[in-house]
């Protein structure tokens, strides 16, 4: 398939229109950053790849580093994670507060705010060094390792993170947090910190495609059985409460973050990640949605 004259196509397309988006300045550092960028990248598990624009630039990948954390852990813990978090879409937006209350501090998912900093927990608890160790394994799932933690892009959120603390302190107090509150939301801070450009972003996505095995290196991941359940959980979860928008007009798991990246993945063929940092109402990237739309709908190539 002709995916870069696709790219170019659909970027044609987008650039007429208008974009009402916003960067993610309710954390500064990220505010800075030239909102008119805009790259993607595919990868298929047979090794090709394919980019267009601002594919190699790094940029904060934010909540997708959510999937890499949940993934450790749940190799780590098995099952048991579900003792701790829910498996369902939250239909709140990703810093909610208000059904955590309810739920007696078990947040609805891992991908939302309040599960994200349960994993964290989790982490904490099972590794001497999780940040060190988080830190390896998403340079061992893309091949690539020189990605790192942006430490000023830690400090400003943890600087602004009021409602990340509420989220921790909320949880601590159903006794859904087993460590110190400041360790675990300074392994948040620093995951959400990871700077990764649409290609090493597509290529550490690829395992999911490839039934938990990472193609360039052989290392299983996950068993199949638990890729499966995780590109499920992407499915229903990895867009708070624009998952069915998402799932209705693009039709593949995915991830998004509030640097403007979504990652998406076909089960068996390919993984993709587009950034353009405006971000829509939801926190989603405005074009990236646009533009995976599109890009499903010319390729035929959606998993429903
Ligand atoms: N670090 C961000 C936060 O906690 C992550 C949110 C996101 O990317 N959706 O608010």
């Amino acid at each position: 398939m002709q995916y870069e004259t696709i790219f170019h196509e659909i970027y044609q397309e987008l650039k007429s229109l208008e974009d009402t988006g916003h960067v993610a300045d309710y954390i500064p550092e990220l505010a800075h950053v030239n909102p008119d960028q805009f790259g993607v990248h595919l990868s298929t598990i047979n090794g090709e790849s394919y980019a267009f624009g601002d594919a190699e630039k790094r940029f904060s990948i934010q909540s997708i580093a959510k999937v890499f954390a949940f993934v450790l852990a749940y190799s780590k813990i098995k099952s048991d994670i579900w003792k701790r978090m829910d498996l369902e879409p939250a239909g709140t937006p990703f810093n909610s507060l208000v059904q955590l209350e309810h739920d007696k501090g078990v947040p609805r998912n891992p991908f939302i705010n309040a599960g994200a900093i349960v994993v964290c927990d989790i982490l904490v608890s099972g590794f001497p060094s999780p940040k060190e160790h988080v830190l390896s394994f998403t340079r061992r799932l893309s091949n690539s390792f020189t990605i790192d933690y942006n430490t000023k892009v830690a400090q400003s959120e943890r600087e602004t993170g009021f409602r990340n603390f509420a989220l921790v302190n909320l949880m601590k107090s159903f006794g859904n947090i087993r460590n110190d509150i400041n360790e675990v939301m300074d392994l948040y801070f620093h995951i959400c910190s990871i700077e990764m450009s649409c290609r090493e972003l597509s290529e550490s996505f690829l395992f999911l495609a490839n039934n938990g095995v990472i193609p360039y290196s052989g290392e299983r991941i996950l068993s199949p059985s638990r890729t499966k359940r995780t590109n499920a959980l992407m499915q229903t979860c990895g867009f708070y409460d624009e998952a069915g928008q998402f799932t209705f007009k693009v039709g593949l798991p995915g991830k998004s973050g509030v640097g403007g990246g979504i990652v998406a993945v076909h089960p068996e063929k390919y993984s993709i990640a587009v950034w353009s940092p405006r971000l829509n109402k939801k926190g989603n990237s405005y074009k990236g949605m646009l533009f995976l739309e599109e890009f499903t709908t010319k390729t035929k190539l959606s998993i429903f």
